[in-house]
């Protein structure tokens, strides 16, 4: 152990979120609506036998806090066995749009807070039990997560920060010792499953649903409290909260959703489930459930069973839902603001960070810096045969960067090139998909030639800009089922690998296959549910 870090029960835990926001005084965890509340202050309920089974050692360094041994003090800590003199637990009051339909007051039924610890570069962080037991928002649920889940949770986020995308992070993965029940496709089939606690990390949990909650239970008290605290602690640099301020905020939380989902495009990541008490006040990806990558590149793709028939949240849709939830929240704000016209102005605006940003990323993605008037229509064209020819989006990037400097320097041998391009990324293309792609690549690598710079260093440049390595369905499941068989290699591997996603790594090539057939049609690969 260095000597800057501590162990989690030793650690010093600050409670910002307690102290100067609204919390019940009672602790009764029965579920109802707490109304008036922008929190309960609720303990975890313990669990049998808590042990490690994953951390992250970057974001523990980075925190302070030492890798703790497979059992003891702060790994009761991280399961909620064990409450610090410190930590001021609480669970967050929120309500949100369910799949387009205001769902009331939601709240956090399974997660809690234990309070926020400062990090190396002074930094306050909430660290946050999912799984932790049930809270006034349980509804009719546990207030329990399963170990596929948290494991999904755990190693998502953890790729997502090492990929560049904004999210929250997870700082360990704890076995519970118990088993919870769940019906994994609602088709009458409850199981026994081993129970799982993420300590999940992120400047704040609050969503949209948190004002939405404040907005339409009529609290202008609370919901200005809530605007007030996220701008002083989150968004500082916008000054002392006012009138003008809770525009420029409002404009700033649309700008950032705009770069978070910018990435999840321009990556293939399909988060799933994207309420609005699933859009986090940051621009953070929050709450991973059944969240996916692209693999085919199908914008029409989801991998949640909830959302087959309407494919509301499918890959291609996330950029309007995103900005459905951003004119959720703008209505909840709106009691803020002197002029509400004022917030239709940064939903355009995020209308156009979001074109731009996906714009340049696409740039990077091929490798093109001396903007060429119609990489426009080059990108649209791209998008046209990508659907038509159903590659594998990561495959194809990823050849095409390996491809670069050959394309460049050798029209020659142009036509072997694109047929290897195509069967590497290709599952299944039809002729018409095949022909639209290689007509792409035929205008891309006469577009390549007009680059200034060396061969080589495009080929640099586009390498850091497509990973070789995603978090595919099926490496989450097999470290899923590795893990429930207690092998723990799978997962430990993945998260080494999926720490320098754009690096080569060639001897884990194998992590970098296209999805198998195997896994086309396979649940926990293919398909997911929300019940976890
Ligand atoms: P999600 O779909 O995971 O974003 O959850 C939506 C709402 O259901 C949130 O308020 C969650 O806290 C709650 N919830 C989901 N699963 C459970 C559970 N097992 N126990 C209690 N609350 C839950
Ligand atoms: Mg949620």
């Amino acid at each position: 152990m260095s000597l800057n870090t501590q162990q989690l029960d030793q650690a010093d835990f600050q409670n910002s979120f307690v102290e100067e926001l609204r919390g019940e005084a009672s602790r009764n965890k029965n579920p109802r609506q707490v109304p008036g509340y922008h929190y309960s202050r609720i303990e975890p309920t313990p669990v049998r036998d808590p042990h490690l089974l994953a951390w992250s050692d970057d974001l523990g360094g980075f925190l302070g806090i030492a890798r703790p041994d497979e059992r003891g003090p702060a790994v009761d800590a991280l399961a909620g066995n064990l409450i610090t003199d410190s930590m001021k637990p609480f669970a967050a009051r929120y309500g949100g749009h369910q799949f387009g339909h205001w769902a009331g007051q939601l709240g956090d039924g399974r997660a809690i807070s234990l309070g926020e610890l400062k990090a190396t570069d002074g930094s306050t962080w909430e660290i946050q039990l999912k799984g932790a037991g049930p809270t006034p928002y349980s509804r009719r649920a546990d207030g329990r997560a399963v170990l596929r889940s948290s494991l999904r949770e755990f190693l998502c986020s953890e790729a997502m920060y090492y990929l560049g995308v904004p999210t929250t992070r997870a700082l360990s993965l704890v076995g519970t010792g118990d088993t919870v029940v769940r019906d994994m496709f609602y088709n009458g089939n409850p199981q026994d499953e081993p129970g799982a606690v993420v300590a999940r990390v992120a400047p704040t949990f609050i969503r949209f649903g948190n004002f939405q909650m404040m907005a339409v239970a009529g609290e202008m008290d609370n919901l200005r409290a809530l605007a007030d605290y996220v701008i002083q602690h989150f968004y500082p640099e916008l000054g002392a909260p006012s009138p003008e301020v809770y525009m420029r905020w409002f404009e700033e939380v649309c700008r950032r959703t705009a770069v978070m989902i910018a990435h999840w495009m321009s990556v293939g990541f399909v988060h799933g489930v994207m309420n609005t008490d699933n859009m986090s006040i940051l621009g953070l990806t929050i709450d991973y459930g059944p969240y996916g990558w692209l693999e085919p590149y199908d914008l029409d793709w989801t991998p949640n069973t909830t959302d087959f028939s309407s494919r509301r949240y499918a890959f291609g849709q996330q950029p309007q839902v995103a900005l459905w939830n951003l004119y959720q929240l703008a209505r909840a704000i709106v009691p803020l603001v002197k002029e509400p016209e004022a917030l239709r102005a940064s939903l355009d605006q995020y209308t156009k960070t979001l074109a731009e940003t996906q714009h340049t990323m696409m740039l990077r993605k091929l490798g093109l810096t001396n903007q060429a008037s119609d990489d426009h229509a080059l990108i649209e064209s791209l998008h046209e045969a990508l659907t038509e020819s159903q590659v594998d989006m990561t495959t194809f990037f990823r050849r095409l960067s390996q491809a670069a400097p050959a394309l460049i320097s050798s029209p020659e041998n142009q036509a072997a090139l694109f047929q290897e391009i195509l069967q590497a990324a290709s599952y299944s293309t039809s002729p018409e998909g095949e022909q639209l792609l290689t007509q792409w690549l035929q205008r891309y690598a006469d577009r390549l030639r007009q680059e200034p710079a060396d061969p080589e260093a495009i080929r640099e440049s586009m390498l850091s800009a497509n990973p070789k390595y995603v978090l595919r369905n099926y490496l989450a499941q097999q470290a899923i089922e590795a893990a429930e068989t207690g092998d723990l290699s799978v997962l430990s591997r993945l998260m080494e690998v999926l720490k320098t996603p754009f690096a080569e790594q060639p001897e884990h090539d194998e992590l970098a296959a296209k999805r198998p057939d195997w896994a086309r049609t396979k649940a926990g690969c293919a398909t997911l549910s929300c019940s976890s």
